[in-house]
């Protein structure tokens, strides 16, 4: 299995535009940027799958050597697009993909009717592509070319903000709006587990990690009252679907083995500069911080 690690931050990316932070001034100032969180994944390393469609996603699949189409030819190794939430840090980077002759989009039933109805890139698509979209069902593996297999978890049910009135059928009770996802591969012993977006350490996540190779994990924010302290505001990390490093990491701590990688960083998040404090303190559970562009190879 091969993964490539093409953004790293949440939401804005780092620098984001508007923002004068320290953590962004750093950015501007060593040009230690991140883009925003995204993730290729492939079995047999010539049919690929992102994770997530960022609104960075044309610089990033550029940067990525193995998704650049065969000479010659428009047939590009991009076989689909899995979505771990209708964020639009997360579904932007669809449209982006309009040129593909062909794409599969695989999102939850929540999510699926979201970007159909209330942010239409459904039918936004289609006028320019030939657009397949698959329902996934947390527990029900979906199996996917190059031999690999793809089993959703649910993470809870966030809703992105303009879906926030959606009407439907008892969804206000689902639990996948956001998901997380663990791959393995066809033969093969090598399990890779991406939640990008984790509010809870809860059964279904304890389960998804066991025996796994390596977790790439909800880095957004270092402690619950960051972006409160930062911006002067209220808001809460646990509030906005994400736990913060400091409450993840004693649960990494119980459970060793597994090479731990946080991702999508908000831009307040200190761990998000290079050197940051707290490394050894991540380093002793057997984590880190990802960087754009990290090639993973099992
Ligand atoms: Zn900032």
């Amino acid at each position: 299995m091969k993964i490539r690690v093409l953004g790293t931050a949440a939401g804005g990316g780092l620098p984001q535009w508007n923002c004068g932070c320290a953590e962004c001034g750093c950015a501007r100032r060593t040009g230690a940027a991140r883009s925003q969180d995204c993730l290729a994944v492939s079995g047999d390393g010539r049919a690929w799958y992102l994770v997530n469609a960022s609104p960075d996603l044309r610089s990033q699949l550029l940067a990525a050597p193995e998704l650049a189409p065969a000479p010659g030819t428009r047939d590009t190794p991009l076989r689909g697009v899995l979505l771990t939430s209708g964020e639009l840090d997360h579904t932007l980077g669809l449209l982006t993909l309009r040129e593909a002759a062909r794409l599969a989009v695989y999102a939850t039933a929540p999510v699926r009717r979201a970007l159909h109805r209330a942010f239409p890139v459904g039918p936004l698509l289609s006028c320019y592509t030939e657009a397949d979209w698959l329902t996934v069902t947390p527990g029900e593996p979906v199996e996917l070319a190059g031999g690999l297999r793809a089993e959703a978890f649910a993470l809870g049910g966030k809703r992105p903000r303009y879906a926030a009135d959606l009407p439907g059928e008892g969804e206000g009770d689902r639990t996948d709006w956001v998901t997380g996802y663990r791959f393995t591969e066809e033969g093969g012993a090598a399990r890779v587990v991406y939640a990008p977006g984790l509010a809870d350490w809860t059964p279904a996540v304890e389960r998804a990690v066991a025996g796994a190779d390596v977790v790439l994990l909800d880095g957004t924010f270092s402690t619950a009252d960051e972006l409160a302290e930062r911006t002067g505001g209220a808001r809460r990390s646990p509030g906005m679907g994400h736990l913060a490093v400091r409450d993840s990491l004693p649960h990494l701590a119980r459970r060793p083995g597994p090479r731990y990688l946080y991702t999508h960083l908000n831009n307040t998040n200190p761990l998000a500069r290079p050197d940051p404090p707290g490394a050894a303190e991540l380093a002793a559970a057997g984590a880190a911080v990802a960087e754009d562009g990290l090639l993973i190879e099992l």
